[in-house]
């Protein structure tokens, strides 16, 4: 039998650190846990495992400090007896560029190549450079390996992810369509290959959570999604704005520029783009048409009548509409299967309801309004088929797992690692211990 070997997963973002820490080979998670509001006096964390939630309201001022005082509970919950007892740590990245293709082992070459992408993605990348940092400070002997998020959709034609502007813009600087969620389509794609018992799967998948998108699959690979060089792009989000005229940056900064000034304020133009950049990304969206992004609160308004709830679900909806039949027609019609998941596709039975019903005035597709209504929120069961079986196609509703996805190419990678190179793994070796 294999021998048991443990693996943390972490995914950083700029103020907050998850991580579960899994047995394999099994799968088994053992705990999972998050720090939130780092470098806040009010950051706390949560740790859950065997059906209990343990919550501390702690100082931590940075990542290392998450780092060390997650490491100091698996250790004293027994998780771990020793450190050396971590195989790997997979760290979930959002943009591995035009360079990362693949999951990789994380090298120097590899940290300076994703901090440069920090300019293009600088919501993300900090975060993400300074939890891997820090588990490098904890863990100095442990290979890691980065699973990146836009991996899956690095089969787009050229055609889908070129931008209509200068090729220099691209071939300079990286200015191009990339796509995001591509562990969630990697995870939806396998598991509806198993279903149909083919490799090339052709779907329409939404992955719909707070970060939101649509991907069209052809033949088991990402032909097209709606994010484009960030996860700003798209569709209508918990907080972003989605798709605006490119030329609103433009002017909201102009304006801005001209109010400050009017009001005596000696204007930073790069302070007041970030500014306006960070608007677009965390204060618009469904928060900024109703002030509210998490989906439940816009729903409980819209039975209230509340105007601009029903309005921001509205255009949450028509965006969402605009790439379903969009990608039906690059399928030519052939789809095998429409999927919703993620926090809002697997729990809303009213949005997919409503998404059905219109869609259905174009594509031949009903909604089997019973199954629809005990799929997802509070009933046991979550996922299955929503569609008649009059429809075209199946329309599902499948549960979104990106730690399975992240857990087995760290797995993988790992023992490949290990077989490539089995002068570091020796006794007493000095570069690696295990
Ligand atoms: P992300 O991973 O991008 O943070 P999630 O996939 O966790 O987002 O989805 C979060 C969203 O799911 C929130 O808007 C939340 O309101 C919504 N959600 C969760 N449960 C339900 C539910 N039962 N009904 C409607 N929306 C839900």
């Amino acid at each position: 039998m294999d021998k048991k070997e443990k693996y943390l997963l972490i995914n950083a973002g700029s103020s907050s650190f998850k991580f579960a820490l899994y047995e394999m080979p099994g799968d088994k998670e053992i705990v999972n846990g998050v720090f939130e509001r780092i470098g806040d006096e009010r950051s706390s964390y949560t740790l859950k495992y065997n059906n209990q939630k343990v919550s501390k309201n702690a100082p931590i001022k940075n990542h290392k400090e998450a780092a060390f005082t997650m490491i100091d509970e698996l250790l004293n919950n027994n998780f771990i007896a020793d450190v050396n007892e971590i195989a790997s740590v997979g760290h979930r990245v959002l943009l591995g560029g035009e360079k990362y293709k693949e999951p990789t082992i994380i090298d120097e070459e590899l940290m300076e190549y994703i901090t440069e992408l920090s300019e293009l993605v600088p919501l993300h990348h900090p975060g993400q450079i300074a939890g891997i940092r820090a588990m490098q400070e904890v863990l100095p002997n442990v290979p890691m390996v980065a699973v990146f998020d836009n991996t899956f959709h690095r089969t787009m034609p050229a055609e889908n992810y070129h931008y209509a502007i200068d090729e220099r813009w691209l071939n300079k600087f990286g200015i191009r369509k990339y796509g995001f969620h591509g562990i969630s389509y990697q995870y939806i794609t396998e598991t509806m290959q198993r279903y149909f018992n083919k490799r090339n799967v052709r779907l329409i998948v939404c992955h719909i959570g707070s970060g939101a998108s649509v991907c069209c699959i052809r033949n088991g690979q990402s032909f097209d999604t709606t994010m484009g060089l960030t996860p700003l792009a798209g569709i209508v989000m918990g907080t972003r704005c989605g798709d605006v005229s490119a030329d609103a940056l433009h002017a909201m900064f102009m304006k801005e520029k001209k109010l400050q000034e009017s009001l005596g304020v000696k204007v930073d133009g790069v302070a007041l783009e970030n500014k306006i950049y960070r608007q677009l990304n965390m204060e618009s969206g469904l928060k900024g048409l109703s002030g509210n992004n998490d989906f439940r609160d816009i729903e409980r308004l819209v039975k209230v009548g509340d105007y601009e709830a029903i309005r921001a679900r509205k255009m949450f909806i028509n965006s969402i509409i605009k790439y379903i039949s969009y990608y039906y027609s690059q399928l030519h019609g052939s789809v095998d299967a429409l999927v919703f998941t993620a926090g809002i596709g697997e729990n809303s039975d009213s949005l997919r309801r409503d998404i059905l019903n219109e869609i259905s005035y174009t594509i031949p597709v009903e909604l089997n309004d019973e199954e629809n209504k005990i799929i997802g929120g509070r009933n046991e069961k979550k996922s299955g088929v929503i569609s008649t079986a009059d429809s075209l196609f199946p329309v599902m509703v499948i549960p979104t797992n990106e730690e399975s996805i992240i857990l087995r190419d760290t797995y993988e990678l790992y023992h490949q690692y290990k077989i490539e190179n089995p002068e570091l793994f020796e006794e007493n070796s000095k570069v690696l211990k295990k």
